[in-house]
């Protein structure tokens, strides 16, 4: 802590969470506050995570906004409630990165071939860089072969979630990784 330059140099562990699906109940283009809700102890996964000594970061496409159903700042609005919801239960999400593209957007301005677009591993790839990510000790969770691929096309391990408690999803996830080391 004292020594702020080693404390950058070093290399963390991280959690790649999708949202929609994963964190939080699938709504087609979800946006609004009100049609929001947590799927099964997703925020105690959250919060095992950090205790685990994880950064938490969530990944995910947002093509609503390519294909003119809301705005980026909707997206942002959505994400600053996650935080205080979070933060009301002591936890936070270290950073979203989402991907406001589409090959076939109707909006001029994010049609285009992107490299955040999962299965694509942009979003992955900035989080391990913003951070100094570990990437062998890293993961991602998701409930689609999209979320696992750009995890894997950025060399972390990838973990599907299917449902039910998010907790003991990631539980197993973290054991896994924890086993590899040794
Ligand atoms: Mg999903
Ligand atoms: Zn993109």
């Amino acid at each position: 802590m004292e020594n702020k330059a080693a404390d950058i140099k070093e290399k963390h562990k991280a959690v790649f969470f999708d949202r929609d699906g994963t964190l939080n109940e699938e709504v087609d283009y979800l946006y609004r506050i009100e049609d929001f809700r947590w799927l099964p102890e997703a925020v105690e996964a959250i919060q095992y995570c950090h205790a685990q000594g994880y950064l938490v970061i969530v990944v995910t496409n947002q093509s609503g906004v390519a294909r003119g159903y809301y705005q980026e700042e909707d997206i942002r609005k959505l994400h600053e409630w996650m935080q205080q919801a979070l933060q009301a239960k002591g936890t936070y999400i270290d950073k979203f990165y989402y991907c406001p593209h589409h090959p076939e957007a109707k909006v001029a301005k994010y049609r285009q071939v992107c490299d955040c677009r999962k299965p694509k591993p942009g979003m992955v790839l900035a989080g391990c860089r913003d951070f100094n990510v570990d990437i062998s000790r890293s993961f991602i969770v998701g409930d689609k072969k999209r979320d696992i691929d750009s995890g894997e096309n950025a060399g972390v391990r990838g973990f599907y979630y299917h449902g039910g408690s998010l907790l003991e999803t990631v539980k197993q996830a973290i054991a896994a990784m924890e086993h590899q080391d040794k």
